[in-house]
């Protein structure tokens, strides 16, 4: 018997954001301008409760403005995560700088503030701050802001929010993407809401928001004639693909709410098992749990967390190691590293299990009844 393909973080879209995707076409606005454009920026805005959002043609293509509003620039030194996707550290790499990777908590598999503040405090005592910090909403669940905020403040130095799998989720009340100078999402095919590709700058800041719109088509200055004064680039996303996106922010909250069940489901049903830790959720804020994420302990569980992604593959069912840290990929390998072992132990052990918001009941039947029949089989 052939199974359907379950996928990992599948996009959702359906017979509204057709609609609205038509309409546009119909109307002409097929241009990265347009009445859908203006409309899903003041949409996000109002969600992140900031007063400006740029929308761009990709979350990678909001963190390499956010960075040069930050005024980031060749030999800068950039304080990263390094339990992240490649996209954060590229976008520093994008302007000639360097980031400096740090390991996580394992209170929130996020940035371990602590060690943010000692790499502040170490690199201001000797004269050379670095030009910003990125936290990352690591899994959809935001990153410790109190500390960092507060670090950052006292040494002045930026802060960007890389909300790329956060959108809807908050910390101490106040929403995903509105910590620091500037917050960047993604709205790629597999995260919380999707264009189809693209990103998107959240600010408060009126000059970051002015500087991130200008560069992002191609820096032209406001004479009839084509005048430019900076390197521009051509970032702004299509006003076809942002009435997708308006589509989807309608069913923001059910689309919120059904990876939140499937996260409960999930630790419901596998969590009596011995050996698998489910990714914690902080006490301090509200996550959106875009993916469930879990640790398989190899002794306990009785096979390894290898073992598992090889049983599902077989069942049809497409589950991911989570991310693979910064500090140990090739392309980084000359960076600098502030410890490092509580990353690479997530990246060990650690594995994503399907979360998409059109994930059914059987679905998720399926994935836990094939992960439980791994460890029957490795303790029969
Ligand atoms: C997806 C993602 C990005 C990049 O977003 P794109 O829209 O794919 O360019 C950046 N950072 C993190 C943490 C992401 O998960």
């Amino acid at each position: 018997m052939t199974e359907t393909r379950i996928w990992l973080s599948p996009p959702d879209v359906g017979e509204l954001e057709r609609k609205l995707l038509l309409e546009a076409f119909d109307s002409n606005w097929v241009a990265p301008v347009g009445p859908d454009l203006d409309a899903f920026e003041a949409q996000v805005a109002e969600i992140v409760g900031v007063r400006h959002a740029v929308a761009l043609s990709s979350g990678t293509a909001a963190l390499h403005l956010a960075l040069v509003a930050a005024g980031v620039r060749r030999g800068d030194t950039v304080l990263v995560p390094s339990f992240t996707f490649a996209a954060t550290a590229n976008a520093v790499m994008y302007l000639g700088a360097r980031p400096v990777f740090l390991d996580s908590t394992t209170a929130s598999w996020n940035v371990d503030p602590a060690l943010v503040v000692e790499e502040l405090k170490r690199r201001c005592a000797k004269g050379r701050p670095p030009r910003a910090v990125i936290a990352v909403d690591m899994y959809g669940q935001c990153a410790d802001y109190g500390p960092l905020v507060d670090a950052c403040d006292r040494y002045g130095v930026a802060l960007i929010e890389d909300a790329a799998e956060a959108l809807g989720a908050s910390y101490a009340g106040k929403p995903a993407g509105s910590f620091g100078l500037a917050g960047v999402l993604s709205f790629n095919g597999n995260k919380i809401i999707t264009t189809g590709g693209g990103g998107m700058l959240v600010t408060d800041d009126d000059g970051v928001a002015r500087r991130a719109r200008h560069l992002s088509t191609q820096a032209r200055e406001p004479f009839p004639h084509y005048e430019h004064r900076s390197v521009g680039y051509n970032y702004r996303l299509s006003n076809l693909l942002a009435a997708v996106g308006r589509g989807q922010l309608q069913r923001l909250d059910s689309m919120i709410a059904a990876r939140r069940e499937t996260g409960h489901f999930y630790r419901a049903a596998l969590g009596d098992l011995p050996g698998v830790t489910f990714m914690p959720i902080a006490e301090y804020g509200r996550a959106n749990y875009w993916l469930t994420c879990l640790l398989i302990d190899p002794e306990r569980f009785g096979a390894s967390r290898d073992r598992v992604l090889e049983r599902l593959a077989a069942h049809a069912i497409e589950a991911r190691p989570t991310w693979k840290p910064m500090h140990l990929q090739p392309v980084f390998r000359d960076c600098v590293m502030r410890g490092g072992d509580v990353c690479a132990d997530l990246f060990r052990r650690g594995l994503c299990l399907p979360s998409g918001s059109a994930l059914t009941e059987h679905d998720r039947e399926r994935v836990a009844t094939a992960v439980r029949a791994v460890a029957a089989e490795a303790n029969a």
